[in-house]
């Protein structure tokens, strides 16, 4: 058995391993020599490995080195986003403002406040530390926050509706990103569904027909990620809030998105802002901290008192509170609420939805500028690179048929095709995510900041060579 003894010990790798990576665990690098000398010896049994050549100790550090470099990558890291699709799920949604990131920081590094009342010295509540900023800034007279909107409207529907009967029309029985569908969190809770009307069209005569001794509320929910076109007609929020008021009900609406500020004058139209809603008379408002808010993922709650007390006592809550990081980020993140300007201006996602054509087409051909710079090995051009009107989209479900315009940095590489550009910059040290259309890798400066534009070149710069 020649071969087997031409395999390195275990110590002989360690001993170059350790010098290699003097911050690794001496366990995490043994494992890796471990299931690297296994695989070495199923190999030679196998009959795969006849050379002794492949089991020389510089080759095999070489590729445990390799596997150790990628395992001690985080797995969870930083990426460039030149989607142009603002709030991106798969992306982590929203940016916090740097207000937003500084909280986080504070909580992070010591105790604090979290369920402590400075004034009395006595166990606080931690629901207090945002209730106040989202009454005044939604006009609503009570607040509450879990952990994201699906948990928002299964605590709602739990305390209302259990065991009774919600009233929804056929067209909003929706399913959102990540299989959350509404039909199947109400059933979760434990209410019964109770369809009105058809697919496209839901008349307040249809409302009327459903109810029953059962009923327990009405629900609205936003449509989100699709529109119905065409003809179709559903009762307007105020007149279905005052139907059921008339009828002793409860006026829930799920408003997905959750806007706080009115978006209509940089073309966003078609979604009514928290404040709205509550003004229009719904008595329990949820929506999510992560969509166009901008915050962290939150699930928040806003309405009457009556029925926020109530979900504030249901034992659920204790499961779907949300953690200390979340509720600073939320908190910095609604004091800018506080003026309006100062919201769109440093709140991430809002500067990046109201950021304007002309803006977009400078940055565009600035980011072109630098890549053109960089983008060159002995004086030849790498890539091919040009300019293309095209349009940014909101994501999150929100706004989805509203494209806003803006200007792609379109690279077409001249040594490998576009779709293998793409998957050589998920690899790089911090990965670019843009678009694929054709011939063309394209950017949307909308969702990237001016100070990624040298990184994204260096990364291209290291996909193209
Ligand atoms: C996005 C969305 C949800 C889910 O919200 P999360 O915060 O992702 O849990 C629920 N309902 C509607 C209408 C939505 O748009």
């Amino acid at each position: 058995m020649p071969l087997y003894r031409a395999l390195p010990s275990v110590d002989a790798c360690l001993k170059a391993l350790e010098t290699l990576f003097p911050s690794v665990p001496h366990a995490v690098l043994t494992a890796h020599v471990r299931r690297e000398l296994d695989g070495l010896r199923s190999g030679i049994r196998e009959g795969r490995i006849t050379d002794a050549e492949e089991l020389a100790l510089p080759a095999l550090i070489s590729r445990i080195g390799t596997a150790v470099d990628k395992a001690e990558k985080p797995r969870l890291r930083r990426v460039i986003n030149g989607a142009g699709v603002v709030v991106h799920t798969n992306l982590g949604r929203s940016v916090l403002a740097r207000e937003a990131q500084e909280a986080v920081k504070l909580a992070a590094e010591g105790y604090c406040n979290l369920e402590f009342d400075l004034a009395t010295g006595e166990r606080g509540h931690r629901m207090d530390l945002v209730e106040g900023l989202l009454c005044d800034i939604t006009g609503a007279e009570a607040a509450l926050v879990v952990n994201n909107n699906a948990a928002a409207v299964l605590l709602m529907l739990d305390t209302l509706c259990k065991g009774g009967e919600v009233v929804i029309s056929r067209g909003q029985l929706v399913e959102v990103g990540g299989s959350f569908r509404i039909p199947d969190v109400m059933a979760r809770s434990g209410a019964v569904l109770r369809e009105v009307g058809a697919t496209n069209r839901t008349h307040l005569a249809d409302y009327a027909e459903a109810l029953n001794e059962s009923t327990r509320a009405l629900l609205w929910v936003h449509p989100s990620n699709y529109r119905i076109i065409g003809f179709h007609s559903a009762v307007p929020a105020r007149e279905l809030s005052a139907f059921a008021h008339a009828h002793g009900l409860p006026m829930l609406e799920d408003l997905g998105s959750g806007s706080l500020i009115d978006l209509s004058p940089w073309g966003l139209h078609d979604e009514p802002t928290v404040p709205e809603v509550v003004r229009s008379g719904v008595d329990v408002v949820t929506f999510s901290g992560d969509k166009v808010l901008g915050g962290p993922q939150a699930g928040i709650i806003v309405g009457k008192k009556e029925y926020i007390s109530r979900m504030k006592r249901n034992q659920l809550l204790r499961a779907l509170r949300c953690d200390k990081l979340t509720l600073a980020a939320l908190e910095a993140t609604l004091r800018l609420y506080r003026d309006r300007d100062a919201a769109l201006s440093s709140i991430p996602t809002l500067r990046r939805l109201t950021m304007s054509a002309e803006e977009l087409s400078r940055r565009a051909e600035e980011l072109c500028g630098v890549l053109r710079q960089r983008l060159e090995k002995n004086g030849a051009p790498l890539a091919e690179l040009q300019l293309k009107k095209d349009f940014s989209r909101v994501g999150g479900g929100s706004f989805p048929e509203q494209g806003m315009a803006t200007t792609l940095v379109c690279v077409k590489p001249l040594a490998c095709s576009a779709t293998e550009l793409k998957e050589r910059l998920l690899s790089v040290d911090i990965p670019v995510i843009g678009r694929l259309e054709g011939e063309y890798f394209m950017l949307d400066p909308r969702t990237l900041d001016d100070a990624e534009f040298e990184t994204i070149a260096a990364m291209l710069a290291a996909a193209l060579t």
